[in-house]
């Protein structure tokens, strides 16, 4: 096996005009070109500065520039500096040398010297000479531009060692030895198994004891994501949030906990034996999760929480030692962090912001304040709470999955780090996948220093420019009285300069991608459908953009007709378009860091088919072939329109998001705790029963419905009335089921029987 040459990509660009020509300077450059890739070095070569500018703007892999000064009096050094200023916006650290062959360094303008790193001349300078101090500034620019693991990675899988120890497969050669095997080697290709090395390889340190060029990581990203410390979690943020509560909450504990909390939270709590009360998130007519409004997590109402909840008893300590607060909420609501910690600061000492889908925050003013880690480190007041986030690196930022961190602002009650590497510890892997860490020390290193800016606000823009246009065209279509798709977003936004509202699709994009207060909830408009909310609480992240389909008015009511955006989800799934999320009449897109220029364009031209296909009534045979294929005899003969208006009915009926809303804004009765139910289904003193069953029983599982994926009832809890809100909302959902095959609920919790019937594990009755 052969390392491959240039294993990185690297190049070095040359932008020169007449590479060609028989003269002394060309015949210089040449023998340079020659010389660098004697060295192993590749060049590009670039001949005009239009060609220059398209790689940069396109090539992050170009390690150093050299760059031919355009001394042609005419010009000016024009496309030089334009060519510089570009690269420097994307690039501040890149070398770069000026080739030069007449002019005097004195006369290059002081715009073009800063913002290059040396001149090569051409006519005085040997090629060997020039060639040695570029592959030095190579060098430094490596080693600058790596962050600590997968530098040290790189530079070891470098090394050709024969292993004795794990993992067993020694660099991938165990899987040479058989055709299943060769198979997965040539896919993945040989770095990948160079780089799978186990805790033996002293040189990389350990996860462990976060020692070495891994502990180094740990330490570059807490200064990345401004905390004290950081920890890399090879087992997503599902683990990160089981290492936060089982290091800070123990046996009849009571914890705060944001009811709209990923499963991971229940998981924590089971584990750690919390008695867990809950804070109630607001929800609007979509079926859309707020934010907790302020006054619930003001004090006294938190107060009243404690007070109402039936665990809380003799023996157990009301005040709580842990609050759980998920951030930015699953369809982009951020919360003012500085307000939460205000508020919930009364009540508890530590506060641990679940920030799975929001790790890019800290690094565009746009969320300023709005994540766990905002502002700087030094300022950080120690009589504030203690604050941790979870972010899942994979999620929104470029990291392998699984990939996760842990950030901590020590304050108040906080856990040093001894203590809290043994909870760590007794959730990893002593064989943690290298690969993983590495990957999130890169995109840490993705988004240091200026970068993070840059590529956020390349999202922002993208999402913006889709809203503002799907925005357009809903106007349009109103206008003449037909239909089309819209955006959960504010309908009216205040300019800047004029201070007159403006309708969305007409603000500036450049006032939308800069100023936060465009995408408050205010008190007063109808949009978001939270009510009354307080000024500047809580922001809609531009990024998150919830596509609506027609039926539901902002009050609530069914419309006249409408489109469940199950069927929109399911038509533009065959065209290969996979969506995030879809509710009963809206779907959720991500503009994330790997959305490319115009991407959108793919997704609006399927919107504009869908409405074609919906208006023409277009078979479902064709339009929808897989659900067609399995389920022939029911959608026999239906269009398109057909099925969205049996549909309608159906939902109009049985009154889902209605059923929906009732479901979550009630809190279940809790009869024991996570952990208590735990016991009883590890004993098998459960058993499944059907939703007619219920009435008054205790669940054993966490009952999640996806969406909106937060739970209508967690391990423990109470399933209350045979006609209640929650086997209410249960028993439309099943009824939905049993009438669409092909569109049914994922319910976590809930297995269907043969005849689809809704089954649930609760506790014994003794
Ligand atoms: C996805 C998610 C998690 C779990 O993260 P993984 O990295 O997938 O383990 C935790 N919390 C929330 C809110 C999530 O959405």
């Amino acid at each position: 096996m052969e390392m491959q040459k240039n294993p990185l990509g690297f190049k070095v660009l040359m932008v020169y005009d007449g590479l060609g020509e028989n003269n002394a300077s060309a015949r210089r450059i040449r023998a340079l070109k020659h010389d660098l890739e004697a060295k192993e070095i590749q060049v590009e070569l670039s001949e005009c500065f239009n060609d220059a500018r398209a790689v940069i703007a396109s090539d992050p892999t170009v390690e150093c520039v050299l760059l031919n000064l355009d001394d042609d009096p005419d010009h000016k050094y024009r496309h030089t500096l334009e060519l510089l200023e570009n690269l420097r916006e994307r690039n501040p650290d890149v070398p770069v040398f000026l080739m030069a062959c007449r002019t005097l360094a004195s006369e290059v303008p002081a715009d073009i010297l800063n913002k290059v790193n040396d001149f090569i001349w051409i006519l005085e300078d040997t090629a060997d000479f020039i060639a040695g101090r570029i592959t030095a500034a190579i060098k430094r620019y490596r080693k600058y531009i790596l962050p600590p693991m997968f530098k040290a990675l790189a530079k070891f899988a470098k090394v050709h060692e024969y292993s004795w120890h794990t993992p067993g497969h020694t660099g991938g050669t165990a899987f040479l030895k058989a055709p299943a095997g060769r198979a997965f080697f040539n896919f993945f290709k040989e770095p990948v198994f160079r780089s799978d090395l186990s805790i033996s390889v002293g040189e990389l340190g350990s996860l462990l004891d976060h020692s070495g060029p891994i502990g180094e990581s740990e330490k570059y990203i807490a200064e990345v994501f401004g905390s004290d410390r950081s920890y890399t979690v090879t087992n997503g943020s599902s683990t990160s949030n089981r290492v936060i509560l089982m290091a800070s909450v123990t046996r009849n504990q009571v914890a705060l906990v944001d009811r709209n909390c990923h499963k991971s939270v229940e998981q924590g709590l089971t584990m750690c034996g919390a008695v867990p009360a809950y804070l109630i998130p607001a929800r609007n007519q979509y079926g859309i999760i707020g934010p907790i409004p302020p006054q619930r997590l003001a004090k006294e109402a938190v107060d009243g929480v404690l007070k109402d909840n039936k665990l809380i008893k003799e023996g157990i300590d009301p005040r709580p030692v842990h609050a759980v607060v998920t951030n930015s909420t699953y369809d982009g609501l951020c919360y003012n962090v500085n307000r939460v910690k205000e508020l919930l600061g009364q009540s508890v000492d530590r506060l641990h912001f679940d920030e799975a889908w929001y790790g890019y925050a800290r690094f565009n003013p746009m969320y300023c304040e709005r994540y766990a880690m905002c502002g700087d480190i030094k300022n950080y007041n120690r009589d504030d709470p203690t604050i941790f986030a979870t972010q899942s690196t994979h999620k929104l930022l470029a990291a392998f999955s699984q990939a996760s961190m842990i950030h901590i602002r020590e304050g108040r009650k906080p856990i040093d780090h001894k203590r809290f590497n043994e909870s760590f510890m007794m959730h990893a892997s002593t064989s943690p996948f290298y690969p993983i860490i590495a990957s999130n020390d890169i995109s840490a290193k993705m988004m240091d220093g200026t970068r993070g800016k840059a590529l956020t606000e390349d999202s922002i823009y993208e999402a913006i420019d889709f809203r503002q246009t799907v925005a357009r065209l809903h106007a349009e279509f109103a206008d003449q009285d037909d239909w089309f798709l819209n955006i959960w977003q504010p309908d009216y936004v205040t300019d800047a300069k004029s201070g007159q509202k403006v309708p969305f699709y007409e603000a500036s994009a450049e006032q939308l991608a800069h100023d936060p207060s465009a995408w408050y909830l205010r008190s007063g408009d109808e949009w978001h459908g939270f009510g009354e909310m307080e000024d500047g609480y809580c922001m809609l992240d531009p990024i998150k953009v919830t596509v609506t389909t027609p039926g539901m008015l902002d009050n609530g009511n069914y419309d006249q007709w409408g489109i469940p955006a199950a069927i929109l989800t399911a038509y533009l799934d065959n065209r290969g378009i996979v969506v995030e999320k879809t509710q009963d009449f809206s779907i959720l897109f991500l503009f994330s860091l790997g959305v490319t220029k115009g991407k959108w364009g793919t997704l609006l031209n399927a919107l504009f088919a869908f409405k074609e296909d919906y208006d023409n009534n277009t078979p479902l045979k064709r339009v929808l072939p897989a659900i067609y294929k399995d389920n022939e005899e029911r959608y026999q003969n239906m269009g398109l329109r057909d099925l969205a208006d049996e549909m309608f009915a159906k939902m109009a009926e049985l009154g889902t998001t209605k059923a929906l809303n009732a479901g979550f804004s009630v809190l279940p009765q809790p009869d024991m705790t996570p952990v208590e139910s735990f016991e009883n289904l590890v004993r098998n003193n459960v058993e499944s029963l059907k939703l007619n069953e219920m009435a008054g029983r205790t669940v054993a599982t966490g009952v999640v419905p996806y969406p909106p994926g937060i739970p209508l009832l967690m391990p423990g809890e109470n399933a209350g009335d045979a006609n209640g809100p929650l086997l209410g909302y249960l028993k439309s959902l099943e009824a939905f089921d049993r009438h669409f095959p092909g569109f049914t609920h994922d319910i976590h919790g809930v297995e269907p029987d043969a005849d689809g019937n809704y089954e649930i594990m609760c506790i014994k009755q003794n």
